[in-house]
């Protein structure tokens, strides 16, 4: 039997960084993954097919729609979906790839297989073989994987998930996403950008519910723009697959019935942990109602040996608050003292014009009882963003009224997913609004926006607006 100082179960953002954190830390690593290639949900499944299939929707949207406002003749544009489909596929290989590298690299020991826990420093490793592994320590960091709807499960055929609406074989001419959140969005934005008809049904009376209120609406209000269609507060009560198509039955908001036809129908309302079969009875670990895994400050679980990272537990389901996870216990297991601050991981929708967050919303500040002040700063009014056409959106800085904290930044912009982390910087620094507004920014750039909106908040001189 082989023993480690460190065995991680799962590969994703949090297992593969925690693993090598681990090893850079002098530690003996063993990582498990069911799957034949590492990397997890987001390297497979998730952040990056999403991403190349969005970039490469936008080129062709940008061909169409935008080349002849720049003085472009283009004619004949047209998508070769397969090949769109087997560049997104390269990518993925050869990422996917470099996280095998990694390991390699660090000496790492990966195992193809179920892991699941026999006691607490047991982890059964069930792939071609079954082996048992004999662990110091043991993080758990098994993800998520999406949900279904009770009365609608996937098919995989005409009622998908985010992973076969990265893996279609032809282009449709419809498709019904279920869920205005972010997989939702992103995914909805690559097909109708391909001039797929999108229609997006939402329970609620907003998208992106979590983020602040203005990201909700102007993120709306733009992707309408683009053709996405939208019912709000619509409750679905059926899925049906027909064959060549399917029917979505819902009620609205006055309590009719209404229905929806497309060709797929993407069923995007939320992930789950993947807890199951992992053998937690045998250590007495219990899920909570989520079925997530319950950890302390320290992520360890109930049994202070073993821990639990990423979407397997509270917190949004984000690779890179996995991974800042996956690092805090590798140095916690080393007896540093690490820090994640919860409160200031960024989030971000990769729709153009992009949506991106960090720290609180206007509606929390409210809830909270919180005194503040509000700076605007419109991309209309932006020298960077009149050049490109990307005008559509608005800066949003909350900051606090009496000393200028920033305490919450929303963006919806062009490049706002790179400007979140000049905000998160920021306010890891507790900068203040002037702070912000007292940075020379390069001229011009769409980050300049962010500068505005502080300048606003701060005392109400933003010089552009
Ligand atoms: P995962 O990445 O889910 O990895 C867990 C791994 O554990 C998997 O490989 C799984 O096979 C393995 N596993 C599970 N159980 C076992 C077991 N018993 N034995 C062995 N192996 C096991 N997040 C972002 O931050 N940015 C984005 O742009 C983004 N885009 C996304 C787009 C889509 C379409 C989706 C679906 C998700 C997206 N996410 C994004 C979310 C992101 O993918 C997850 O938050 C992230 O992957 C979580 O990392 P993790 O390490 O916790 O788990």
């Amino acid at each position: 039997m082989s023993t480690y100082d460190v065995i991680v179960i799962g590969s994703g953002p949090g297992g593969y960084t925690s693993a090598i954190r681990n090893a850079q830390l002098g530690k003996t690593v063993a990582i498990v993954e069911k799957y034949s290639t590492l990397g997890g949900t987001c390297l497979n499944v998730g952040c990056i097919p999403s991403k190349a299939l969005l970039d490469s929707s936008e080129h062709y949207y940008q061909a169409v729609k935008k080349f002849d406002n720049h003085g472009i003749a283009v004619d004949g544009v047209s998508v070769d979906f397969p090949k769109m489909i087997g560049r997104k596929d390269q990518v993925v290989s050869q990422i996917t790839q470099g996280v095998k590298y990694l390991m390699d690299k660090n000496k790492i020991q990966i195992f193809e297989g179920h892991g699941s826990l026999k006691d607490a420093n047991t982890v059964i490793v069930k792939g071609e073989k079954e082996v048992e592994l004999k662990g110091t320590n043991i993080i758990l960091a098994t993800g998520s994987k999406p949900t279904e709807l009770p009365f609608a499960k996937f098919d995989k055929k005409r009622i998908i998930s985010s992973t076969e609406a990265l893996t279609l074989k032809e282009l449709p001419k419809s498709m019904i996403v279920i869920g205005g959140g972010v997989i939702g969005l992103e995914m909805g934005s690559v097909y109708s950008r391909l001039g797929v008809e999108v229609q997006v049904v939402e329970f609620l009376d907003k998208i992106t519910p979590t983020m602040d209120e203005m990201v909700s609406k102007e993120l709306m209000k733009t992707l309408k723009k683009q053709g996405i269609k939208f019912s709000l507060s619509t409750k679905v009560t059926a899925i049906t697959n027909k064959g060549e198509s399917v029917t979505v039955e819902a009620e609205n908001k006055k309590g009719e019935a209404v229905s929806f036809e497309a060709d797929y129908c993407l069923v995007a309302v939320g992930r789950s942990p993947y807890s199951e079969a992992l053998g937690l009875d045998n250590v007495g670990i219990e899920l909570d109602e989520r079925k997530r895994v319950p950890v302390n400050t320290n992520l360890q679980t109930k049994v202070s040996n073993i821990y639990a990272i990423g979407d397997l537990i509270e917190g949004p389901m984000l690779a890179h608050k996995a991974e800042e996870e996956g690092v805090y216990v590798a140095e916690f297991i080393d007896g540093q003292k690490p820090q994640v601050d919860h409160h200031l991981i960024p989030g971000v929708v990769y729709t153009w014009p992009e949506a991106a967050s960090v720290g609180s919303t206007e509606q929390e500040l409210k809830e909270a009882g919180k005194e503040y002040k509000v700076g605007k700063f419109s991309m209309k009014a932006l020298g960077r963003a009149r050049a490109s056409e990307d005008t559509d959106g608005m800066v949003k800085v909350l900051a606090d009224k009496t000393t200028d904290e920033v305490l919450g930044v929303h963006l919806v912009s062009a490049r706002a997913a790179d400007i979140i982390s000049e905000a998160a910087v920021a306010m890891t620094y507790r900068a203040s609004a002037e702070d912000i507004g007292r940075i020379c920014h390069a001229h011009p750039t769409f980050a300049e926006a962010f500068k505005e909106a502080a300048l606003d908040a701060s005392d109400k001189r933003a010089i552009n607006a």
